[in-house]
């Protein structure tokens, strides 16, 4: 199903690798130290891309927390300016805290909220974050933000052994938002060859929770996406799985790490039809195994 924000449209740009949470789930949190982010030479750069030739009409502005910039405002208004019409931050908001700086990022031109909301309570999202009050931060950020004329919000949550059972009642706290326009879910991605036993959960027990996550949400007018969740285990609610995203400018050296998760193992791969499955990943596999009598390879597009 397409959703109101079509990939194509962005492009995602990486201009900080500095957060002030230390989620467990975190893909980068063992290689932000490394990571380099955007300068401003490769930030004008894209921007005199979109200046030419209008490829995108949104920019997202990504690494790890992108507020803890304090030159994030001048960034969007820049972004503005080259013909960028919305501008996103993926951030887990805790400074959105701040109604002033709410209106000073939304006056700036950033006009799209993607937050991290981990759970559905404040126990489980502080220990998730192993940042006493981030989940009261961010829920006052939402707030915040549900109240400021043209801003979309958008949120995710990482779906792990910590937070799966959990996602149902994430959807119900957030269902007061008038602005929440889309909900994602994503899969856990473990970044190594061996997942940590803390954060791997089979698909089977994933499977309920998600499933009645992504109807509820539904049901409160939200678009939902997943990822990185078996196709064929999804149901009636498969058109939820997008794992496309946009394009993404990233420190090459990043991609090396990404592509240890081993995705697209499957028995099935070679003869199911779906095209948005990543299959299983060498983490998932060591601990659970192949699941050839529980998969089902999809029909092939005639
Ligand atoms: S059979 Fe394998 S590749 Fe096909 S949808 Fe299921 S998990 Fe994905």
């Amino acid at each position: 199903m397409s959703g109101p924000f079509a990939h194509s449209d962005y492009v995602e740009m990486t201009v900080h690798f500095r957060c002030n949470l230390k989620c467990r789930h975190c893909m980068i949190l063992d290689s932000m130290h490394w990571l380099t982010p955007a300068d401003d030479d490769e930030f004008e750069a894209l921007l005199a891309e979109n200046r030419q030739h209008r490829k995108w009409t949104g920019l997202i502005l990504t690494g790890a927390e992108v507020t803890l910039r304090k030159d994030l405002p001048e960034l969007a208004v820049r972004a503005r300016e080259a013909g960028f019409r919305n501008v996103r931050i993926q951030t887990h908001a805790m400074r959105l805290a701040d109604m002033a700086y709410c209106e000073k990022l939304v006056a700036a031109g950033i006009n799209e909220y993607f937050v991290s909301v981990t759970a559905g309570d404040a126990e489980l999202h502080d220990y998730i974050t192993e940042v006493p009050g981030s989940f009261q931060k961010t829920i006052a950020a939402l707030h915040n933000l549900d109240q400021l004329p043209g801003v979309s919000l958008l949120t995710n949550t990482v779906v792990t052994r910590l937070s799966y059972q959990s996602l149902v009642a994430t959807v119900e706290l957030l269902k007061g938002l008038q602005n929440l326009r889309q909900m994602e879910f994503w899969n856990y991605w473990p970044m190594e060859e061996d997942g940590k036993p803390e954060l791997l959960v089979s698909h089977f027990d994933v499977q309920p929770h998600l499933m009645q996550a992504i109807r509820l949400a539904r049901q409160y007018g939200r678009h939902v996406e997943v990822k990185n969740f078996p196709h064929c285990l999804m149901g009636d609610l498969g058109d939820a799985l997008r794992n496309d995203q946009p394009e993404l400018r990233i420190d090459p050296r990043f991609w090396t790490e990404f592509n240890r998760n081993g995705f697209h193992q499957c028995e099935y791969r070679e003869v199911c039809g779906s095209k948005q499955c990543l299959g299983l990943n060498t983490a998932y596999v060591k601990q659970y195994g192949w699941h050839a009598d529980r998969l089902q390879p999809m029909p092939r597009s005639p």
